[in-house]
């Protein structure tokens, strides 16, 4: 038996080994607990080889379903065991690599959990968000051949319109999204970007965005129900060789997937559900257009799919969470979202490259740049 389960070790290290060459789209699914009001749950089984077989309650004689993910985390999977498999994707960004990370799920299925914590990361048992920095700083304190520079944005996505939630001047906060720099720097260039040293640097932004996000609505939890929140690290890394690398991390917690009911809603929900309906399915489309590997990809049709436009495909390193609900009476949903992340998890992306240029380069640049200035005092 040990043999076997040797044999299976080996064969999936291979299989995530491939994985990682091929850039495909990561994508863990992760089950939360059953909440005191739920009783029944539709998850039948949680595979320790990245499967998950779902079965409606309410339609025993309908199939089981099995799906495949790169990993399944059950309900009592912490918050460490979570990043610890996160981990070499959030320091690859050290490494000059663009990645993406984004929650996605319906709403009440767990994706503000995993990425800022219980409470929105009030509480000490940090989510993604925050390990992932603080991860960052333990690298760059301990890296002494290359300094780097961390800075931070931190955006949302309500009704199309981005809306910068660090900017304490409340009444400038809307953004407009220029045009993709494929150049590792923003493509939101008045967003407010604040330099982070410490992870109680860190921690101070978040709550800050966190509360601009809440004041924004009397009904907060509608409100982030209905937004996709964007912290994006970028960061700058130069070695004593002179090399440098840019690189960006966005951690993205996605509007709720749920059908809206369309039939129900007036007014401004109705709005909201047509543009929540319009990025989330503009995201789906992308990742389509990935799939079957289209020349065109439908990045300008939403905002979210503009914004994330360098690290949807292209050289950059994807990771969904699909969030699902055990709940029997969320099945429904479950078996969208599942079907989703199965789509997803289909794309090969080229393989990753980092963003890195030699110091040779950068100092052909730089005496280029020089060149050009003289001549242009000399007309
Ligand atoms: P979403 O952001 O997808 O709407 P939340 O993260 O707010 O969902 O989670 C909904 C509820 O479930 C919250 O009360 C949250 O504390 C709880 N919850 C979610 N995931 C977990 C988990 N892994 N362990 C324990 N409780 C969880
Ligand atoms: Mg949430």
């Amino acid at each position: 038996a040990l043999g076997y389960n040797q044999a299976v070790k080996e064969n999936r290290n291979l299989y995530n080994m491939l994985q990682e060459l091929r850039g495909n789209i990561r994508v863990f699914c992760r089950i939360r607990p059953l909440l005191h009001s739920e009783s029944i749950s539709s998850i039948e089984h949680v595979g320790t080889d990245g499967s998950v077989m779902v079965c409606d309650p309410v339609k025993p004689q309908s199939a089981h379903k099995i799906f495949q993910f790169n990993k399944v985390f059950g309900p009592t999977t912490t918050q460490d065991e979570v990043y610890k498999e996160t981990q070499p994707l959030v320091r690859s960004v050290m490494d000059g690599y663009n990645v993406c990370i984004f929650a996605y799920g319906q709403t009440g299925s767990g994706k503000t959990h995993t990425m800022c914590g219980p409470s929105g990361g009030l509480s000490k048992d940090y989510g993604i968000n925050y390990m992932a920095l603080n991860d960052l700083f333990n690298i760059s304190t301990s890296r002494e051949d290359v300094k780097y520079d961390i800075r931070v944005q931190m955006v949302e996505i309500y009704n199309e319109q981005v809306r910068d939630l660090l900017n304490e001047d409340r009444s400038s906060t809307k953004l407009d999204i220029r045009a993709s720099l494929n150049n590792g720097l923003s493509n939101l260039p008045d967003a407010k970007i604040c330099p982070v040293q410490s992870p109680s640097d860190v921690i101070n932004l978040m709550q800050l965005g966190e509360k601009h996000r809440a004041s924004g609505s009397t009904a907060m939890n509608h409100r982030s129900s209905r937004s996709h929140s964007i912290l994006t690290v970028h960061v700058n890394g130069k070695d004593i060789a002179g090399n440098v690398s840019r690189s960006s991390l966005h951690l993205v917690d996605l509007a709720g997937s749920e059908r809206v009911d369309r039939s129900e809603a007036t007014g401004d929900r109705l709005k909201e559900a047509q543009h929540i309906n319009k990025s989330l399915s503009c995201l789906g489309d992308v990742i389509n257009a990935l799939a079957q590997k289209n020349s065109h990809i439908p990045y300008r049709n939403s905002k979210l799919t503009q914004l994330l436009q360098s690290s949807l495909g292209g050289n950059a390193k994807m990771l969904m969470f699909a969030h699902i609900s055990p709940d029997a009476e969320s099945c429904a949903e479950t078996l969208s979202t599942l079907k989703f992340a199965q789509r997803a998890s289909t794309v090969e992306l080229g393989t990753a490259l980092a963003n890195k240029e030699s110091s040779e380069v950068r100092e052909l640049k730089e005496q280029v740049d020089t060149l050009k200035k003289a001549l242009a005092s000399k007309e």
